[in-house]
C-alpha cells in the first residue's frame, strides 16, 4: 500500500470528525467526509470544499453505503445526550447499523477500521479511575441506554468482525473532550458554559455540581486516535483516551466565568436521571503503548474554545433539539 491513502471519515463534519479530516488532508491523503448533518454543518468542512483531495457524502450511515477506501475512522453518531435522546432509536440504530455497514465496507476492501467509542460504556462507574477491563456499569433501560448500549454494542460488532472476519480494527474510549467546532446548542457542558458566561446569563448546574468529568482538548484527542489507527496491528484497543485529571462541574463553571470575565451567576437544577457522577480515564495503557499523553491545559483549551465562540455568529447554528 503507498503512504497515501484514501480514508472515510463517516460523521467526518461533525467537531472531532472535521478536525481529523483537516488534518488528514493536509497530510496528503484522499479523504471522503460521510456525513447526514444530524449535529453538525457544513461550514465545519466549507475550507475543505476546493482541496482536490477532499470529498463530502451526504449520506446516512444507517443505510448500505459501496465506497473503495484503505482506512475507515467511524466516527458517525450523536454524542451530545440531548442530541443522542432527541431520537434514541435512531442513536441506536446509527451506532449498530453504522457499526455493521462499516465494517462491511471494511471487510469487503481489507481496510482498516477504528471505531469511535465512548467513556459511557462504563455508564455511571463504581470505580475510579476507570481502566479498560472495568466491565462498566450502565442500565439498560435508561435515557442514556441507546447511546451507551448502542455503543457497546457496536464494540462487541468490531470485536465479532475481527475475531470471525479477520478485520483489522482499532477502537479507541474517548472521554469528554471540547474545543472549537463544537455545536454551540449542543448542550453539552462546555458549550453550555461558555455559551451562557458570554451573554452574562445563569450558568446551569445540574444537580450540585459536585459531579465529576475530565476534559480533553481535542487537539490531543485527534492526536490519540491518529496513533491508534497508525499503531501496530497487534494492539487493537479498546483504549482510553482523555485526560487524566479530572474536576467538578462547579469548578468548571467558575473556572469558565474566571476566564471570560463574565458577570453569570450559578443557578441549579436537578440531575438527569442516569448522570455519571464521577468520570476519570486511567490512561496507562494509551501511554505504554501509544505513547500518547494529554498535554493542553484546561485553561489554555478554554481560552482557546472562547476565543473561538466569540468568533462565531450564534445565528447561523441551527438548535436541533431544544436540550440547552
Ligand atoms: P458530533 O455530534 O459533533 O459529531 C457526530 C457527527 O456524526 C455529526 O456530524 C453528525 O451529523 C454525524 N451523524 C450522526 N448520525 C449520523 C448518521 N446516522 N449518518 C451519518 N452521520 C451521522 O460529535 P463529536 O463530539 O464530534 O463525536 C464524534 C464521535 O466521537 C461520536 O461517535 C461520539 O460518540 C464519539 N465521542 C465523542 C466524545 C466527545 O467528548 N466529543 C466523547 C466520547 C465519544
Ligand atoms: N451539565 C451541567 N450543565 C449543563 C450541561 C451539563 O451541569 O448545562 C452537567 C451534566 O449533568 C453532566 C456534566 O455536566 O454531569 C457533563 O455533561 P455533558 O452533557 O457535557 O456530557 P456527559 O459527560 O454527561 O455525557
Amino acid at each position: 500500500m503507498s503512504l497515501l491513502k484514501r480514508i472515510l471519515v463517516t460523521g467526518g463534519a461533525g467537531f472531532l470528525g472535521s478536525h481529523l479530516c483537516d488534518r488528514l488532508v493536509q497530510q496528503g491523503h484522499d479523504v471522503i467526509c460521510l456525513d447526514n448533518f444530524f449535529t453538525s454543518q457544513k461550514t465545519n468542512v466549507e475550507h475543505l470544499l476546493d482541496w482536490p483531495n477532499f470529498e463530502l457524502i451526504r449520506h446516512d450511515i444507517t443505510l448500505p453505503i459501496w465506497l473503495e477506501v484503505d482506512e475507515i475512522y467511524n466516527l458517525a453518531c450523536p454524542a451530545a445526550p440531548g442530541h443522542y435522546q432527541y431520537n434514541p432509536i435512531k442513536t441506536t440504530k446509527t451506532s449498530v447499523m453504522g457499526a455493521i455497514n462499516s465494517l462491511g465496507i471494511a471487510k469487503r476492501c481489507g481496510a482498516k477500521i477504528l471505531q469511535a467509542s465512548t467513556s459511557e460504556v462504563y455508564g455511571d462507574p463504581e470505580i475510579s479511575p476507570q481502566s479498560e477491563e472495568y466491565r462498566g456499569s450502565v442500565n439498560p433501560i435508561g435515557p442514556r441506554a441507546c447511546y451507551d448500549e448502542g455503543k457497546r454494542c457496536a464494540e462487541t460488532l468490531f470485536m465479532d468482525y475481527h475475531r470471525s472476519n479477520n478485520v483489522n480494527i482499532r477502537i479507541v474510549r474517548i472521554f469528554n473532550t471540547y474545543g472549537p467546532r463544537m455545536h454551540p446548542y449542543d448542550g453539552r457542558v462546555v458549550s453550555n458554559f461558555i455559551r451562557q458566561a458570554l451573554q452574562n446569563k445563569d450558568i446551569s448546574i445540574f444537580g450540585d455540581g459536585s459531579q465529576t468529568r475530565s476534559f480533553c482538548f481535542y487537539i490531543d484527542l485527534i492526536d490519540g486516535i491518529e496513533r491508534m489507527m497508525n499503531g501496530t496491528d497487534d494492539f487493537i484497543g479498546p483504549v482510553n483516551l482523555g485526560m487524566p485529571s479530572e474536576i467538578t462541574i462547579k469548578q468548571l463553571a467558575e473556572i469558565v466565568i474566571e476566564l471570560t470575565g463574565s458577570t453569570s451567576r450559578l443557578i441549579y437544577s436537578d440531575l438527569p436521571v442516569d448522570d455519571p457522577l464521577q468520570r476519570r480515564p486511567d490512561i496507562t495503557i494509551a501511554r505504554e503503548h501509544l505513547k500518547w499523553d494529554p498535554s493542553t491545559s484546561l485553561k489554555d483549551g478554554l481560552l482557546e474554545t472562547i476565543e473561538w465562540f466569540r468568533s462565531i455568529d450564534l445565528s447561523k447554528y441551527r438548535a436541533p433539539t431544544p436540550h440547552y
